[in-house]
């Protein structure tokens, strides 16, 4: 069994404790019902990580726990290894002892295309919906977030989650195995972040609703996501697949989306940002060899997708409750 009593002892004493109510029998339940094949495989892996001394802990500029040098050559190999073992690795990069894990995606260019826009997070409590192996939670906690949750369902992202946090635990960053719709309505972080979920979601504007039930009157969400070219009617539902993604279901314009958040009664959504997803930002790597973004591009014209969609176009957009 997981033990999540430390995160329990956290919420009891903040303004998150009313999620006392529901969450320990949902994770109680997922470990007993639903965990993934290979979860016993990746909790072992974990196991197995050496305690190491970490002499350098890096948040602001990138993910780095320790140096080369606090560890011995055969440590070394046997980090490696172990990380290999929960392959692919999609979201970083994260630096372990010198060790580069070098992701799919360079998730550091959407961090620093979204904190120069965001309120400073210095004391927030913050959220975010979808968060990957959580490589942004830790940015977030070195931008000086006080408190930092994660949700993501995805067992792997939570096994590389621990595997990091195993080299700096601290107790104020977390990664709890839930979706969204296994929140109550908490009405209580500072910042609200959903970064690459909303064109995933079968009911976009439930889902924007439920992110702002989740933050506190006068708090802040941001929201990245894929978008297209068009007016606030404009909302592309690709076929079967986008970019050869199976679970992608609306793709608005900017001005839609300012649209639906407008109607769900949020205050000024402002498009911060936009910016077409380039091949230094995602790619295969030898940490994670399957087809990346130039097998999705039309080979011949890197504007459109395969399926001759527009190619992946991004927003960021800030909006308050
Ligand atoms: N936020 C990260 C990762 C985006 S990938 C980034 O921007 O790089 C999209 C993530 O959404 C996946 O990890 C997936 O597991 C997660 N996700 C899918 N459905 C979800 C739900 N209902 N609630 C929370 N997360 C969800």
């Amino acid at each position: 069994m997981l033990d999540f009593t430390p995160f329990y002892a956290k919420l009891a004493t903040s303004k998150l404790h009313q999620w006392l109510q529901t969450l320990p029998a949902q994770l109680a339940d997922w470990q007993q019902h639903a965990l993934h094949g290979d979860f016993k495989k990746w909790q072992k892996v974990i196991s197995n990580l050496p305690v190491t001394t970490v002499s350098l802990v890096e948040l602001s500029k990138a993910v780095e726990f320790g140096t080369a040098t606090d560890i011995s050559d055969g440590q070394a190999e046997q980090i490696r290894y172990l990380l290999q073992q929960l392959k692919p690795w999609r979201k970083g990069p994260f630096n372990i002892h010198g060790i580069e894990i070098d992701t799919e995606w360079r998730s550091d260019f959407k961090w620093n295309r979204v904190l120069p826009h965001i309120s400073p997070l210095t004391g927030r409590t913050v959220l975010d919906v979808g968060c990957g192996s959580g490589y942004h939670l830790w940015r977030m906690r070195g931008a000086g977030a006080r408190f930092v949750v994660g949700i993501d369902p995805s067992q792997l992202f939570y096994s590389q989650f621990q595997a990091i946090k195993h080299f700096n635990p601290d107790p104020d960053v977390n990664l709890i195995p839930v979706g969204i719709d296994d929140m109550p309505p908490l009405a209580a972080f500072d910042t609200v972040f959903s970064m690459g979920v909303l064109y995933h979601r079968r009911s976009p504007i439930d889902f924007l609703q439920q992110l702002k039930h989740q933050l506190r009157p006068g708090g802040e969400l941001v929201l990245e996501t894929l978008v297209v070219q068009g007016d606030e009617h404009t909302v592309l539902v690709p076929g079967e697949r986008y970019a050869k993604m199976r679970n992608v279901w609306f793709i608005p314009s900017t001005q839609a989306l300012c649209h639906w958040l407008r109607r769900l009664g949020f205050k000024n959504p402002k498009v911060v940002d936009l910016n077409t997803t380039n091949l230094s930002e995602q790619r295969a790597t030898p940490w994670m060899e399957n087809e990346s973004l130039i097998d999705f591009l039309d080979p011949t014209d890197h504007s459109k997708t395969i399926e001759g969609y527009p190619a992946p176009l991004r927003a960021v957009i800030i909006t308050t409750t």
